[in-house]
C-alpha cells in the first residue's frame, strides 16, 4: 500500500494544469515534466517500446508471455489536471484507518472535508484516504489511474507466472480540455479494444456517455438614442433571453439525472448592438440529441422569420456543431468487453456499478476513432476540486481489476 501511496504522491505533486486558452499540445509545457518523468518509470519497471511523441502522448508494450494468441489489451489514461482549480503545490494529506467523521483539511481558513455532506466517504471507514490540504485540487483525477496502471504492469512484470496477453499503456496530455484524443496514434497502439481507467467510486463501470453540441448564437441589434427609438431600436440582449425563454425551462442540467438530456447556457454578453450566447446540448439518446439540435435551429428560424419584416434583416445567426458521441453504439456490438470487466470485478468481489456517464470521456473518441474503450474506475471522488480525494484501497482494487482483466483474457482464448 504504501508503494501505492509513494507513487501517487509523486505525480500529484507535480503541477500538470492543462491550459484551454493554449493552442499548442500539451496545452502546458509543464505536463512535459510528468510526462517525461513517466517514461523513465515505464523504462524502468521494465516495459517495452516505451515512446512518447511529439505532442507528449506515451504508449508503452507488456509482451505477452503466453505460447497462444489473445487479444491485445490497452489501458489509458491522462496525466493532466482540470484548470478549473489550481493543481499548483498539490500537499496531500493521509488519513489512515479513517474513522468516518471529518476531515480538517485546512485549519485556518476552516475547510472540512464532512460526510454530513460527502456520504460518500462513508463507504471507507477504516481506510486509508489521500486528501487535499484545502488549497488546491489533488489530481486523483487522473494521476490516479496513471497509478495504477503503471503499478499493475510492474506487478505482472515482477509475477511472470500470472499469465497475459500483450497489454498496451497509453498515457495522453490534456483530456480535461477535452483534447485528449486528438492526437492518439490509435494505429501504433495497436489494441483491439482498450479502458481507461478514469472513474470514479469503486466499481464503476462506463460505456454510455452524451451525444454533445456546442451552439453559437449571435444577435444582431441596432442601437439608436432611446428618446427617439421607436420602431427603429433593436435591443440584441433582449432578443437574446426571448431566444433562452423559448428552451424547455426543465431541461437544464440543474433540474435533470440519469437519462434526462439537456441544454445548457454557458455564456452569454451583450450590449444593444451584439449578443453572444454560447449553450450546450447533451442527451444519450441520439434520435432526441438531433431532435435537441433541430429545436434550437427552429427558434432561430421563428425568430429570423418573425423580425424579418419588422427590420428587413435576419437578426440571428447559429452555429452548432457536435463535440462528441454515446460511444455505446461502438461498444454494444463488442459487449465480451464490458462482461469481460465486470465479471473481473465480480471475481474481486467489487460490486459493479454501471451507469451512464453524464459527461464524455477520452474513451468515447477513442471509440469512434476505431478503439472501442469503456470506462472503468479509478476511485477518487469530488474532481475538479479541493474536496477531492482517493481511498487507497480503491487504488488497489483497480489495480487489481487491471491484472484479472489480463488474466481473465489468457484463460479465456486458451485452446
Ligand atoms: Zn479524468
Amino acid at each position: 500500500m504504501q508503494h501505492i501511496i509513494d507513487r501517487f504522491i509523486s505525480y500529484v505533486t507535480i503541477d500538470t494544469e492543462a491550459d484551454p486558452n493554449s493552442n499548442t499540445t500539451p496545452s502546458s509545457a509543464k505536463q512535459w515534466d510528468l510526462a517525461n518523468k513517466l517514461v523513465e518509470e515505464l523504462k524502468a519497471i521494465g516495459l517495452q517500446d516505451v515512446t512518447i511523441d511529439d505532442k507528449s502522448y506515451i504508449q508503452a508494450t507488456l509482451p505477452s508471455n503466453l505460447d497462444y494468441e489473445v487479444p491485445t489489451i490497452g489501458f489509458v489514461s491522462h496525466f493532466d489536471t482540470t484548470p478549473d482549480f489550481t493543481g499548483a503545490n498539490v500537499n496531500p494529506q493521509i488519513v489512515r484507518n479513517y474513522d468516518g467523521g471529518d476531515i480538517i483539511l485546512n485549519k485556518e481558513k476552516n475547510i472540512v472535508l464532512s460526510p454530513s455532506y460527502f456520504e460518500d466517504l462513508l463507504l471507507y471507514k477504516g481506510q486509508t484516504l489521500i486528501t487535499t490540504d484545502g488549497t488546491t485540487l489533488l489530481g486523483a483525477d487522473d494521476k490516479a489511474g496513471v497509478t495504477e496502471i503503471v503499478t499493475a504492469m510492474e506487478y505482472l512484470i515482477k509475477n511472470p507466472h500470472i499469465k497475459h496477453g500483450t497489454l498496451k499503456v497509453g498515457f495522453t496530455p490534456d483530456e480535461e480540455i477535452g483534447r485528449g484524443a486528438d492526437f492518439f496514434d490509435v494505429e501504433k497502439f495497436g489494441c483491439d479494444w482498450a479502458y481507461t481507467m478514469d472513474g470514479s467510486q469503486i466499481g464503476e463501470l462506463e460505456y454510455e456517455n452524451f451525444n454533445a453540441a456546442g451552439v453559437k448564437l449571435k444577435f444582431k441589434g441596432k442601437s439608436v438614442h432611446p428618446g427617439y427609438a421607436k420602431g427603429k431600436m433593436i435591443n440584441s440582449m433582449l432578443l437574446a433571453t426571448k431566444y433562452i425563454s423559448k428552451l424547455p425551462k426543465d431541461e437544464v442540467p440543474e433540474r435533470t439525472k440519469g437519462y434526462e438530456g439537456f441544454f445548457h447556457v454557458v455564456h452569454l454578453d451583450g450590449s444593444i448592438e451584439e449578443t453572444n450566447v454560447q449553450l450546450i446540448i447533451r442527451d444519450h439518446d441520439r434520435k432526441k440529441f438531433k431532435k435537441r439540435k433541430k429545436l434550437v435551429e427552429k427558434i432561430a428560424d421563428k425568430f429570423n422569420k418573425k423580425y424579418m419584416k419588422q427590420f428587413g434583416t435576419d437578426i440571428v445567426e447559429i452555429e452548432v456543431k457536435d463535440q462528441y458521441y454515446n460511444m455505446r453504439e461502438k461498444v454494444e456490438p463488442v459487449m465480451h468487453i464490458v462482461d469481460l470487466a465486470e465479471q473481473a470485478m465480480k471475481e474481486l468481489d467489487i460490486k459493479p456499478l454501471i451507469k451512464p456517464i453524464r459527461g464524455g470521456t477520452d474513451g468515447s473518441r477513442l471509440s469512434f476513432m476505431g478503439l472501442p474503450c469503456p470506462n472503468i474506475f479509478a476511485g477518487g471522488h469530488n474532481f475538479h476540486g479541493k474536496y477531492e480525494y482517493v481511498p487507497v484501497e480503491s487504488m488497489q482494487k483497480a489495480i487489481d481489476v487491471i491484472i484479472k482483466i489480463a488474466e481473465l483474457t489468457a484463460e479465456k482464448y486458451k485452446k
